[in-house]
């Protein structure tokens, strides 16, 4: 038989969906693929309920139903404070996967460098993989996840034609500060370079801190390509409902990319989320205060246990130190820690080494996405760890 494709040999599975698996496993409490275990909004529900005997079964306009771009561009305007057009900036995809994935394609040839901040969420650099580009790390150095912005323009310099840029991140909870911002926007100017942006966290952000958009500082809009998802904003991250916006040439060529990857959304779930979209501010305050209770929760359980950890600006993950357990077991890594931890404490955690292009092993990420009943039963068990390993 001939040898499969040399592209992806080198793929691994994805590791937080394999700690996902570990944890059913053995049972443990499964705070690592970051998903939630409460309801999506009633009113999303009952619309979907009504969306089924309606007439939204076959495919929707391949670059998006016209009803959910139409209400997503509002509501983005809105919060972006940039107009955005419905028809020629903005592509509905599956998921934010499939945004970031399309995105690299539409700006990427082989051999094209892609600056990506380390640490960073998994799926980077598969896609990079994918779309044959070469993907180039800026530290984000732990714990404060501060960078150089001279390693940031050292990468620039050496010819990186794409920033890939999370914010809120995934998996460290930074939220990039204006000030920040506009280093990264000034250098992306100087060097020509595209940012592509994964917001998918741009609602789950705790005061004082505040989302800026890179589209919206001056100069950016026409060198930024938005990678959205609805999927952590309502709670349906099953619905794989994601969008790009971007200025009318890139997003004529994505909506291209996306037609060939995907054909589409599901057009009954782009229909049923409109009633999301069209939420009033009310849905969001809400949302950010039941995120903020379960940090602090969490934050405050995980003192009391005595193990240090970051205290996130937004998104909801904890990068929690573990180093000196890892040491006392005499381990080689992370990963064996993380299993061994959903095998005798029953708490499932992604191995911070997956997110660090460093060799770093000193910490495993939690999610706190969960009821409160999750989250305490998994405190629980966490307490006892000095015991049980
Ligand atoms: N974004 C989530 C995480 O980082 C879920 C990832 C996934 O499995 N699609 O855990």
């Amino acid at each position: 038989m001939k040898s499969l494709s040399t592209r992806t040999a080198g793929f691994t599975d994805s590791v937080i969906r394999r700690m996902t698996r570990i944890s059913l496993k053995y049972g443990a409490v499964n705070l690592s693929q970051g998903f939630p275990d409460f309801e999506p909004p009633k009113p999303i529900l009952d619309r979907l309920a009504e969306v089924a005997h309606e007439d939204f079964h076959q495919y929707s306009l391949t670059w998006g139903a016209q009803n959910f771009r139409e209400a997503l561009a509002k509501k983005q305007s809105a919060l972006m404070g940039i107009p955005v057009n419905p028809d020629s900036e903005v592509v509905t995809t599956c998921g934010g996967t499939e945004a970031m994935m399309a995105a690299m394609m539409t700006l990427c040839n082989p051999g094209d460098k892609v600056a990506v901040f380390s640490p960073f969420y998994e799926n980077y650099g598969a896609d990079a993989i994918l779309s044959g580009a070469e993907p180039v790390y800026i530290p984000l150095n732990p714990p404060s996840y501060s960078f150089d912005p001279e390693k940031l323009e050292d990468a620039f310099r050496a010819g990186a034609k794409v920033l890939i840029l999370c914010n809120p991140s995934n998996p460290c909870g930074k939220v990039f500060t204006l000030e920040e911002m506009t280093v990264i926007a000034n250098l992306a100017k100087k060097y020509d370079v595209y940012v592509v942006t994964d917001e998918v966290y741009e609602h789950i952000i705790y005061a004082p801190h505040k989302m800026v958009y890179m589209a919206a500082l001056p100069g950016m809009k026409e060198r930024t390509i938005v990678c959205g998802s609805l999927s952590k904003t309502y709670s349906l991250t099953g619905w794989r409902l994601g969008y790009t916006i971007a200025p009318a040439e890139i997003t004529e060529r994505i909506k291209k990319v996306h037609d060939f990857l995907t054909v589409g959304a599901a057009a009954p779930l782009q229909e049923a989320i409109v009633t999301g979209l069209k939420f009033g501010q009310d849905y969001y305050d809400d949302l950010t205060a039941k995120y903020t209770q379960k940090r602090d929760l969490m934050c405050r359980g995980l003192d009391s246990i005595g193990l240090a950890h970051n205290v996130p600006q937004g998104a909801y993950y904890i990068m929690v130190d573990f180093k000196d357990y890892i040491k006392k077991l005499n381990l080689q890594t992370d990963l064996e820690f993380a299993e061994l931890l959903c095998q005798k404490v029953g708490v499932g955690m992604v191995p911070g080494s997956s997110f660090f292009k460093e060799n770093i092993n000193d910490y495993l990420r939690i999610h706190f996405a969960k009821k409160d009943e999750t989250l305490n039963e998994a405190l629980n068990r966490l307490s006892e760890i000095h015991q049980k390993l």
